[in-house]
């Protein structure tokens, strides 16, 4: 069957079949909504079936960190695949390449953590995390400190418990979410601050003030852990405001309230540093590691624990017998070899460095082309992450319309110029997050791209 003949072949068992993630469903089934069918992908670039090529400006879903069509991962995985496919990790059972991804990812935490549990996605992870929170409290005698904080356009994942950490209504409304034990807090979002009269320290000291509420009418004694991206992803690409986490990790600390830092966008080098925890300057108890700790060439997720958390736990087992979780797939070898070879490559190539020079690269280019036009609101990023926000009116901030779809228009312009990007949820904000390979005439061909699209777009 030639190409053309199988691409409308596959397009239709596409329609008629596959129930997407993330997808309008009824639009996808109808045909009516264009979706792509890529076949291979070599460094920044995916081509699809019909030969089409496109810079990945988004990495997938911020997650191809190291390019396409890296041989020594695809190596490292049919080796793996035929030495040993699976095993589990469970009764202490491990495999070489688990062990030593174990031993790879706590050399590169933070000094204080020196433990972590595999499993194969950032959603699973953010679950465990939480079980281990409520075990953890229930260890130390204190059963009712179950309550978890988390923030309003936080994304934490799209499960039941995770799901509800997540803070965009998207992934709540007509799923029943969130579920009780979950409250939201502020956004630290300055640019979206109630009070446009507000500077940034003084949205900082509400952010916290906020929280302190929260936490006394609440009581601290009912609130286990605050759980947080240490920038915002996919609720905007939103640095946090200076001086956020130096007022937050202190009132962490006053209540006795947990920090976990999900850290599955900006684990392994996103913002220039191995953690974004390192890059703000945040103590977590937990981290929540995934895409980039194999750079999505396999399925594989990771929590990170502190010492002070690890010695519960143990103790927890030491009186009450194993731990009672784990998954199939817990530490699966084909993820754990993947892992092993992408963390070697990201050293060998210098790669976070690259992602931290090039990032401030693409932001700088970003806002010397769009920050003054006026329908961008604001230009903003950190490493190799940047949005554009876009409005009606920049004087007064006012937002368009979601039923115009000012983002999705912007993201189909760009596509005009084979450069992917991604109209984030929750407002007109264009995203971007490519490989860290990025080259600065890569990154100069997204700007360029993005300024066309933006004209396009007719703003
Ligand atoms: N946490 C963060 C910060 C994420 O960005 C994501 C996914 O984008 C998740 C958790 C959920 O990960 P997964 O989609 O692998 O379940």
């Amino acid at each position: 069957m030639d190409d053309a003949r199988q691409n409308d072949q596959l397009g239709q068992w596409d329609r008629d079949s596959f129930l997407h993630p993330s997808t309008h469903l009824g639009q996808h089934a109808r045909g009516e909504a264009q979706g792509r069918i890529i076949r291979t992908g070599e460094g920044v670039y995916i081509e699809d079936r019909d030969g089409q090529r496109w810079l990945d400006g988004f990495a997938g879903l911020y997650c191809v960190n190291v390019g396409y069509g890296r041989q020594e991962i695809a190596d490292a995985i049919a080796k793996q695949a035929q030495e040993l496919a699976y095993y589990h990790a469970y009764v202490g059972h491990g495999t070489e390449a688990s062990i030593t991804l174990a031993k790879m990812v706590t050399d590169r935490a933070p000094d204080h953590m020196n433990k972590v549990y595999f499993g194969l996605s950032g959603s699973d992870a953010n679950e465990t995390n939480l079980k281990l929170v409520w075990y953890y409290n229930n260890i130390r005698g204190l059963p009712r400190k179950k309550k978890i904080i988390s923030r309003w356009r936080g994304y934490h994942g799209s499960g039941l418990m995770t799901g509800s950490l997540t803070g965009l209504p998207l992934f709540h409304d007509k799923f029943d979410l969130p579920l009780s034990p979950i409250l939201h807090t502020t956004a630290p979002y300055f640019y979206r601050r109630d009070n446009f009269e507000q500077n940034e320290a003084e949205f900082v000291a509400q952010c916290a003030s906020d929280l302190e509420e929260m936490i006394e009418r609440e009581g601290a004694d009912t609130i286990a852990a605050f759980w947080a991206e240490p920038m915002l992803g996919t609720g905007g690409i939103v640095p946090a405001p200076t001086g956020y986490w130096e007022a937050i990790q202190p009132i962490l600390d006053k209540h006795d309230i947990l920090l976990v830092a999900d850290e599955v966008i900006t684990g392994f080098g996103r913002l220039g540093t191995m953690f974004g925890s390192e890059h703000y300057g945040m103590k977590p108890d937990f981290i929540t590691i995934a895409k980039g700790l194999t750079s999505a060439y396999a399925p594989l997720s990771g929590s990170i624990v502190s010492d002070k958390v690890w010695k519960v736990l143990e103790q927890g087992t030491d009186e009450n017998g194993p731990l009672g979780h784990g998954w199939t797939y817990s530490a699966h070898p084909i993820g754990a070899a993947a892992g092993v070879a992408n963390l070697k490559l990201l050293d060998e190539l210098n790669l976070v460095q690259n992602a931290g020079e090039v990032g401030t690269y693409l932001n700088r280019r970003m806002k010397e082309e769009l920050a003054d036009h006026p329908h961008v609101g604001e230009v903003r990023g950190e490493g190799m992450l940047c949005a554009v926000e876009f409005v009606e009116d920049r004087a007064r901030r006012t937002f368009y319309d979601p039923s115009r779809k000012i983002g999705a228009k912007v993201v189909a312009e760009l596509a005009k110029s084979h450069v992917i990007g991604r109209a984030m949820p929750g407002g007109d904000i264009l995203g971007f997050a490519p490989p860290f390979s990025l080259t600065t005439d890569e990154a100069d061909r997204i700007v360029e791209a993005t300024v066309k699209a933006v004209n396009g777009a007719g703003l």
